[in-house]
């Protein structure tokens, strides 16, 4: 593309930046619109989040996606969120307003998409969720407002697993969400299971870890998915097919969470066959052969 005086900048702040996909996606959604726009990775020290911010408007960046370690750490510098995010607490996405950045939470949304286009639900579904970190916490807001049946929320620290139940139960005013030790799935009602892996258990470099390793645990499991993306198929993935289940990584939330950012920033909607090509860029990237 052809940089003028007329390009506009959109980026990445976090903290590190060096391994991200998202300026794949985003400069290949720009080149297939043909939109003057680049997308650039900035990486920000701690304690400078607040300059990364207000410097970001004043040089008037159209958009930013935030990343690890700071989705809470912008919220003070925006001049408003949306609800969705306000309810999550975090941020993964600031879209400019007239009067400063406004925040948004594009990784839900973005995994909710990506399980549809696999034929997931959540609806009235009996959902084991494994974790309890930021990633769980809003997969567990997801499966509220998508209405699932119930949600047995499992942590290897058991207290962490019950302050998100409370919390996400207040704000929903239900009682859907059970905390349990991880060691306690045994426990867990007889029933065909949507399970969502929010641990960081597993994630390269540590392909052979499961959070669970036990087969009868499996049995249980008719469907999958796994936030992790690198190992492509993580041993949990591996484990639920093996007894019959259907999984999908994390790759397509991490797709569809910038899709939607970028339709935020440049109020368009992206085609499917659009999305297909990003996926096959990113799998390019991240050298993945099927
Ligand atoms: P986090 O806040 O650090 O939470 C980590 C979770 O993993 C906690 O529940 C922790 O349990 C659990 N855990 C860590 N080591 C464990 C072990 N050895 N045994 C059992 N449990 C263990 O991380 P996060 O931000 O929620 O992210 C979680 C995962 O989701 C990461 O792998 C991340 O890459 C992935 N993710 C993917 C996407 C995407 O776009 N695909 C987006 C966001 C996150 P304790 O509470 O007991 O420590």
């Amino acid at each position: 593309m052809k940089i003028n005086g007329k390009t506009r900048t959109c980026g990445l702040i976090g903290n590190p930046v060096e391994h991200t996909l998202s300026p794949v996606i985003h400069n290949h959604l720009a080149k297939t619109e043909n939109r003057n726009l680049v997308y650039v990775p900035f990486l920000v020290e701690k304690d400078r989040v607040k300059e990364a911010v207000e410097g970001a408007y004043a040089l008037n960046i159209h958009g930013l996606n935030v990343t690890v370690p700071y989705k809470s750490a912008v919220i003070p510098y925006l001049t408003e969120m949306d609800k969705l995010a306000e309810n999550i607490g975090a941020v993964n996405t600031l879209v400019r307003t007239e009067n400063g950045f406004k925040g948004y939470n594009t990784d839900m949304p973005g995994l909710l998409r990506a399980m549809e286009t696999e034929n997931y639900t959540i609806k009235g579904e009996s959902v084991i969720l494994l974790g309890a970190g930021g990633a769980a916490r809003a997969v567990a807001m997801l499966c509220m407002e998508q209405e699932a049946k119930e949600i047995f929320l499992l942590n290897r620290s058991v207290e962490k697993a019950m302050a998100v139940a409370k919390e996400v139960n207040g704000i929903y005013k239900e009682n859907k969400i059970i905390p349990m030790a991880l060691s306690d799935y045994r426990k867990l009602p007889e029933r065909k299971y949507l399970a969502i892996q929010a641990t960081s258990v597993g994630l390269y470099p540590n392909i052979r870890d499961a959070v669970i390793l036990e087969e009868a645990f499996y049995d249980r499991i008719a469907a999958a998915v796994d936030l992790i993306y690198n190992p492509y198929e993580t041993r949990f993935m591996s484990m639920v097919k093996a007894h019959g289940g259907k999984a999908m990584n994390g790759l397509k939330m991490l797709l569809y969470q910038g899709i939607i950012a970028y339709e935020l920033w440049n109020e368009v909607k992206i085609l499917e066959e659009t999305a297909e090509e990003i996926l096959i860029k990113m799998k390019e990237e991240l050298k993945i052969h099927e």
